[in-house]
């Protein structure tokens, strides 16, 4: 039988069984399906919703999503873990990255009765909370692979790491970036041949025209 100690008392957010909190790193809930919110999940929206988060949701007035529809990662964000973060209030907390977890007053070389006490879990910023469960939800896309075989980092790789995306970056977000400044380049180049030639009204004409559409395109990517 588990025994709660008598010190120290567990925080009120902790006195009743069911409550708890969910403690997030980045500063938005699914910081890590942000990164890669440009993307499609192969599964449909029914297998991706927690049946008790859809109770709460729908105790919300939230109107779900298409079960048959597949969501990119930015669409479970807004349609649903946000909806859901906001149902539950200040029990999730953002910015709040947990940097250890031991057990209340337990060190490497006590073992008996480990069980009986909270587990005490550190937070970066100093903060320490207490919890008889834990669920360690924090993923892999933070901590990617290295390139390297075995396990190792290639050789040199530390060096380059600024330049190393690991996962799913957003390539064609990129590409467009990159298509979007030479498109606002080229009127100026256009101009500056016009002027050269002595065509310089055709030229304009058609540079501005250049530069409507690269201005069109930026607004469309939102970049
Ligand atoms: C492109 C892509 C498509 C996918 N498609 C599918 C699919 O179709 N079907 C499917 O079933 N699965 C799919 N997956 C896998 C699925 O997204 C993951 O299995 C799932 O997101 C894992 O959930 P998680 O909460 O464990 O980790 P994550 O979603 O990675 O979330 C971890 C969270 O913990 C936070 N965190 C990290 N460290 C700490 C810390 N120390 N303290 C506090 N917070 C911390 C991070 O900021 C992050 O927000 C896909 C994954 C990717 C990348």
């Amino acid at each position: 039988m588990r025994v709660r100690p008598a010190w120290p008392p567990p925080p009120t957010w902790l006195s009743g069984a069911s409550t708890s909190l969910s403690s997030e790193a980045g500063g938005q809930v699914g910081a890590s399906i942000a990164k890669w919110g440009h993307v499609r999940v192969f599964s449909p929206w029914r297998y991706n919703i927690d049946a008790a988060a859809r109770r709460l949701l729908n105790g919300a007035g939230w109107q779900a999503p298409d079960d048959d529809w597949l969501p990119t990662g930015a669409e479970i964000i807004e349609d649903y873990l946000a909806p859901l973060a906001k149902v539950l209030g200040d029990r999730v907390r953002v910015n709040a990255r947990v940097s250890a977890i031991t057990r209340l007053g337990f060190d490497r070389v006590r073992t008996n009765g480990r069980q009986d006490v909270p587990f005490l879990i550190r937070l970066e910023n100093g903060e320490e909370l207490y919890a008889w469960a834990i669920i360690d939800a924090s993923g892999t896309y933070t901590t990617p692979n290295v390139l390297g075989a075995s396990g190792l980092p290639a050789h040199g790789e530390a060096d380059v790491a600024a330049l190393i995306d690991h996962a799913l970056p957003d390539v064609p977000g990129r590409i467009a970036l990159f298509s979007v400044a030479d498109k606002a380049a080229a009127p100026l180049a256009a101009v500056a041949l016009a002027q050269a030639v002595g065509y310089g009204w055709v030229i304009g004409a058609v540079a501005s025209a250049c530069a409507i559409a690269a201005f069109g395109l930026l607004a469309y990517h939102r970049l």
